[in-house]
């Protein structure tokens, strides 16, 4: 290590440092975040194309920290999964969102599906499907109105693992959605093995589909897959009308993006399916 001015190598020690130390702080204050009523969920509208309403909905979570301002969970629950956080956390969102779902039932609003994320942590664990059962006994909501969502990558790490915890979700009776799909590596041989009702494709295709070839062949790939498989698609990221043209013409079921809306609060959804015009 020289003397005198920063070489690169001190540079790079003194990004590392702001780095874990931000790790360090999020892990700190997430560890509390629940108690202190910081974390929250918003709703994503899903539209079916067929109807052009509101199908459904996903619950995305939120962290306001009164230290550390609004934190995102693509930088949170890393954090969350590394340190066992997100046991707690993935049972809280589970139990919020069945609780809001059957809340609109209650008020008698058009049924929606819940869809909600789970973890890589929540998916390998041994009892995950009495969590899901125990929470639907709990919130009344019945079990055809969740969704779970899980990434390919999720499903492909342990192949034989992910084909018997499915099943056994999948007995229960809840709907089960591949997310960020595309981005991964699945292959078809196992993705028939696989006992679930949809599949997701990623935004990083929606994205420019109406530009790049490339992407456009993918997303129509995806969904013949999809339907030869007897599975329904789901756009997420769409933005714009000729997306949604695009998607429409190549027979994908539901859309997902901002074209519709943006995450947004219980309060607002209730307002949505009031007038439930989706499109
Ligand atoms: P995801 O599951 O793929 O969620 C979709 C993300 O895309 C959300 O970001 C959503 O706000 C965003 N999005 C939706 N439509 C559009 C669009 O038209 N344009 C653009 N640019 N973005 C759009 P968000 O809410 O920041 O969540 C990011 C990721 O964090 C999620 O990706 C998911 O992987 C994770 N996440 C969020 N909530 C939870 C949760 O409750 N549990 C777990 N395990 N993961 C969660
Ligand atoms: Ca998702
Ligand atoms: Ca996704
Ligand atoms: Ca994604």
């Amino acid at each position: 290590v020289k003397h005198g001015g920063k070489n690169s190598y001190e540079m790079f020690a003194h990004s590392m440092n702001i780095v874990s130390k931000r790790r360090l702080q999020i892990e700190a204050h997430l560890r509390h975040a629940i108690d202190n009523k910081e974390l929250y969920l918003v709703y994503q509208p899903q539209i079916s194309l067929h109807s052009g309403k509101i199908i459904g909905v996903e619950a995305l979570l939120r962290w306001d920290s009164p230290l550390l301002g609004a934190v995102s969970p693509v930088e949170f629950i890393p954090v969350a999964e590394e340190t066992g956080l997100i046991t707690p956390i993935g049972e809280w969102v589970l139990f919020e969102a069945c609780q809001q779902a059957q809340v609109w039932r209650d008020e008698a609003l058009p049924p929606v599906r819940m869809a909600v994320n789970l973890s890589v942590r929540q998916f390998a664990r041994q009892n995950l499907e009495s969590v899901v059962q125990s929470t639907l006994l709990k919130t009344g909501l019945p079990v055809r109105y969740l969704e779970l969502e899980i990434t390919e990558n999720m499903l492909m790490d342990d192949v034989e693992g992910s084909v018997d915890t499915l099943h056994r979700l999948k007995d229960l009776g809840v709907c089960l959605a591949i997310d960020d799909f595309g981005t991964g590596y699945s292959s078809l041989s196992y993705l028939k093995r696989f006992p679930i009702d949809r599949l997701k494709i990623d935004r990083s295709f929606i994205t420019h589909v109406t530009t790049n070839t490339e992407d456009a062949s993918v997303t129509q790939a995806i969904i013949a897959v999809a339907h030869s498989l007897g599975l329904s698609v789901t756009a997420e990221g769409v933005e714009s009308a000729d997306q949604l043209a695009f998607l429409n013409e190549n027979k994908c079921e539901e859309v997902q993006g901002y074209y519709f809306s943006k995450p947004v609060s219980a309060n607002d959804i209730k307002r949505l399916l009031i007038v439930n015009q989706g499109l």
